[in-house]
């Protein structure tokens, strides 16, 4: 069979591996969008057939996963797409909200681009083609076998915790060897390797016995700071922000997953009855929408939530917290002058209702911006993360009165220790060759080397549309 790299290769997003067997079947592992400076070129043309590819495994619902699969689509794939349930309802939130982005981001780029005399580009793709590729997916669960073109190919999903519903994927592909023979060949994909301990999600689960790996590198040259206390540290943040000095707590955060954990951190502290009574805002649609469909895949979640859940009854919901889709409920929130806590996407404040609430407290020095995750440093988040004095929003200059926090010991990807001890239910000496995707060239080097002493002895860092046999 042949292994073909589209994507992830020496960098992060974008990730498509595209396997053909022996027969010729085609089968594309997820389907990612390419993020960052320059990469319009690379998302418009997939360099292989969409049409001729017979069936894509979805790892997880994250954009640089799934994100070109209206694409794929568009440009005449007609095959099932393979993935967890939880992935099929995420993907049907985070598709239409890219879309979405698509079409304002390509208004941008073609202005840019008519300026510089270059042609423009198509839209990468519509709501209506991320209804169709909707229609497409199979929901399937964790460590079911199922078996595609007559027992050619067996598929197995595991849990990687990474995002509620992310799955590793397990192939077992059957070939016919010289002496006409059947052989099996077992490829293991990790999608994004979570971590263990989530506050929400399983641990992620062993795997079988691979001959050959493709393991992403996010983290490869990296260990985590141990995690600090999270509840302590938010419930600090409130107390000064909120008590002493009488101002709004503003958090921009991600609508999935780190929403509902800082929800459920809250939740717990209301539960002690140490969160002081204050109103709490989950101001984004996206997040109220992720955050019912989270309540609805308990299948996700570890022991301890669960345990929670049964004697709390649910672990998103508690006295003055508010739900907020509407828009003029979200403008009411500004006219209020109350302490309160409003957590509001985009997770680095460069899109989303979080700019208006940023906009309307950052010159109001009893208020506070929180920041709990990555922001690139091009965006809103990112300057006020580095302490810049005075920011830029919506065209205007503010100075930066407002207290600034940073909490971001969090992050949904294993560093190099978790990843290795991931791979620990392998045999190094039965695998028969390692390739590291989605991670940086000199971090991949640091986990080449970090495999090898491990015991593997082939470990490849693939590049840009490189095709191997196996
Ligand atoms: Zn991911």
């Amino acid at each position: 069979m042949k292994l073909q790299f589209f994507g992830a290769a020496r960098t992060v997003t974008g990730t498509k591996h595209l396997i053909t067997t022996q027969r010729g079947t085609r089968i594309l592992l997820d389907c990612g969008l390419f993020q960052g400076i320059n990469t319009d070129d690379l998302n418009q043309d997939f360099r292989f057939n969409a049409a001729e590819v017979d069936y894509l495994i979805l790892s997880h619902a994250h954009i640089d996963h799934a994100g070109l699969i209206p694409r794929l689509v568009r440009q005449g794939f007609n095959g099932p797409i393979y993935c967890t349930p939880a992935t099929v309802d995420l993907c049907r939130i985070m598709l239409l909200d890219s879309a979405h982005i698509q079409q304002k981001d390509l208004e941008r780029v073609n202005k840019r681009r008519e300026r510089q005399g270059r042609p423009l580009l198509d839209i990468l793709y519509e709501a209506s083609d991320v209804e169709r590729a909707l229609e497409r997916m199979k929901p399937v669960n964790y460590g079911e076998t199922f078996w595609l073109n007559h027992d050619e190919v067996g598929v197995l999903l595991t849990d990687t915790a990474h995002l509620l519903g992310s799955a590793a994927v397990s192939l077992t592909v059957r070939e016919t060897d010289t002496n006409g023979e059947t052989v099996e060949k077992r490829v293991f994909f990790s999608g994004d390797i979570g971590r263990p301990h989530d506050k929400i999600l399983k641990m992620p689960e062993p795997f079988p016995q691979a001959d050959y790996i493709l393991c992403e590198s996010t983290y490869g040259d990296k260990l985590h700071e141990p995690e600090p206390d999270m509840r302590a540290h938010l419930l600090r943040i409130v107390h000064e922000t909120c008590v002493v000095r009488g101002g709004k707590l503003i958090i921009p955060a991600f609508a999935v997953d780190r929403t509902q954990e800082l929800i459920y951190a809250l939740d717990q502290l209301a539960n002690h009855g140490d969160l002081p009574r204050l109103n709490v805002y989950i101001d984004s649609p996206m997040a109220v929408k992720a955050t019912h469909l989270m309540k609805e895949h308990d299948e996700c979640f570890n022991p301890e939530i669960l345990s929670y859940i049964e004697k709390d009854g649910d672990a998103f919901a508690f006295p003055n917290l508010h739900y907020v889709s509407d828009v003029e409920d979200s403008k009411a929130i500004n006219t209020r002058d109350e302490p309160c806590i409003i957590i509001s996407s985009s997770g680095m404040a460069e899109a989303g209702r979080i700019k208006h609430h940023i906009k309307n407290n950052i010159e109001d020095s009893r208020c506070t911006v929180l920041i709990v995750g990555y922001c690139g440093p091009e965006t809103l988040g990112g300057a006020l993360k580095r302490g810049d004095a005075e920011v830029k929003i919506f065209g205007e200059t503010y100075q930066v009165r407002a207290d600034v926090e940073v909490m971001d010991s969090f992050s949904a990807h294993g560093d190099y220790r978790e990843m290795l001890d991931f791979l620990s239910c392998q045999n190094p000496a039965l695998v028969k060759r390692i390739f590291l995707v989605h991670g940086e060239y000199d971090r991949q080097v640091v986990f080449r080397q970090k495999l090898q002493s491990a015991g593997y002895q082939n470990v490849s860092i693939p590049s840009l549309y490189e095709s191997v046999d196996l």
